[in-house]
């Protein structure tokens, strides 16, 4: 079954509003087994609003206007969903007497203009609102159902939780889902997509979602059908197709984050983690500190941005920096090795590069990064050559530092 949102109001339309409700109001429908196929926003015009309900209930028999049920001149829901469907609106009195009620709970009379909410769309049904003068109505249309929403988010979720789920549940032909979620590491976005579209392409069902961040990329894998073995079985004939093509570059299933799994991986081994960091001052150990209870096997680490500083605190050789120049393999390993043994960790990581936007005189080209990774058999450095602006390179040094560990931990490099 398929629906599609309005999300009302002429401020949702300039950049400083963003239309939050449309995308709470997918995930309650997605997770119904409804899929959301168009979503609009459209400013508080009658004529304008009136067209848009009509071509979308000629698209999907599911339709959910959120805003523009105030008092106020501006407020053209009701209007626009009378005229789209031809039809009067009621005045009730019934609704007058509830707002009044509620302008009496705080001492205040209601305002004429308020009357303009006790208009009813003829054969819409009001859904009560305990956190605002503005009712709902459900327009039942069959076989389709038109919902109107108020706009305020604080009004509009328990409204659609308390009066709409419950009614839309037992509309719904019963559908089972299974998901599959795989998280990636190590690889580019497009490298992903050429090796996995032909497998997830022929599929419909499940519906394959890529979304990519810097040096990480999800996969989300969602299957309906009537029953949960059948869905099961969609989920579990693609999600296994996947996972072969994926094979170690798959770094969680259950949307644990890297620095997660690599902590879980520490923690079972009984071993410990620390870091010099440069061009990234500080963002590894963050990342690593997200883990609640991380102490358990992060030690700490070294902030080492100056030259200076890596001769200092961790004894780099004046010598060996001046050969190699402080972005290299030499001094990634120099580092890693060297915070290794100052805090008496298991495993170090050390991350040198440049970051950008411009290179340092007689530098390398910005995105070029060397990780160190010093463990219990030896020290070793990998050379990345990272795209993007100073935030990107630098979220892609993170991930790639915890991504080399894990895949060490694992005996993979
Ligand atoms: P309305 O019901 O159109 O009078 O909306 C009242 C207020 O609710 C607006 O001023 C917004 O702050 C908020 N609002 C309306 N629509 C949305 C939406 N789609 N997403 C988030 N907030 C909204
Ligand atoms: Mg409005």
């Amino acid at each position: 079954m398929n629906a599609e949102i309005i999300a009302i109001g002429s401020e949702l339309l300039t950049s400083s509003r963003v239309d939050t409700n449309s995308l709470w109001l997918t995930g309650q429908l997605n997770a119904l087994g409804v899929e959301v196929t168009q979503k609009a926003i459209v400013g508080d015009d009658r004529e304008r609003l009136a067209a848009s309900i009509r071509a979308a209930l000629g698209r999907a028999p599911i339709l959910i206007l959120t805003g523009g049920l105030g008092p106020t001149e501006d407020d053209v829901t009701r209007d626009a969903v009378a005229q789209a469907l031809s039809r009067d609106l009621i005045y009730s009195e019934e609704i007058q007497h509830w707002i009044e009620a509620r302008f009496a709970r705080f001492g205040r009379p209601m305002a004429e203009i308020n009357k303009r909410q006790a208009f009813l769309v003829a054969g819409a049904e009001k859904l009560e609102n305990p956190n605002g003068t503005a009712p709902g109505q459900w327009v039942d249309l069959p076989p389709a159902m038109l919902i109107m929403l108020p706009g305020p988010p604080h009004e509009m979720k328990p409204m659609f939780e308390d009066r709409c789920l419950g009614r839309l549940r037992e509309r719904l032909p019963t559908r089972f889902i299974r998901t599959r979620f795989f998280r990636v590491a190590g690889m580019g976005e497009s490298d992903l997509d050429q090796l996995i579209a032909p497998i997830y392409t022929p599929y419909s069902n499940p519906v394959t979602t890529i979304l990519a961040a810097a040096g990480d990329i999800q996969i989300h894998l969602r299957a309906q059908a009537d029953s949960l073995a059948a869905a099961e079985r969609l989920a579990q004939e693609l999600g296994e197709k996947i996972e072969a093509a994926l094979g170690e570059r798959i770094y969680s299933r259950d949307g644990a984050p890297l620095e997660k799994v690599v902590g879980t991986c520490l923690t079972q081994r009984g071993e410990t983690l620390a870091v010099a960091e440069s061009c990234t001052a500080g963002l590894l150990g963050g990342r690593i500190t997200e883990v609640a209870g991380s102490s358990a096997w992060f030690l700490g680490g070294l902030l080492v941005y100056q030259t200076d500083m890596k001769l200092r605190l961790l004894g780099l050789d004046p010598a060996l920096v001046a050969k190699h120049g402080v972005v290299s393999e030499e001094v990634a390993m120099a580092m890693a090795g060297a915070v290794r043994e100052r805090t008496g960790s298991t495993w170090a990581l050390a991350v040198t590069g440049e970051a950008g936007p411009d290179p340092s005189p007689g530098g390398p080209p910005p995105g070029t990064i060397w990780i160190g990774l010093a463990g219990p058999a030896g020290t070793g450095a990998r050379l990345f050559r990272f795209p993007g602006d100073r935030i990107r390179i630098r979220a892609f040094a993170v991930q790639s530092s915890l991504n080399l560990l894990r895949l060490k931990l694992a005996s993979i490099l």
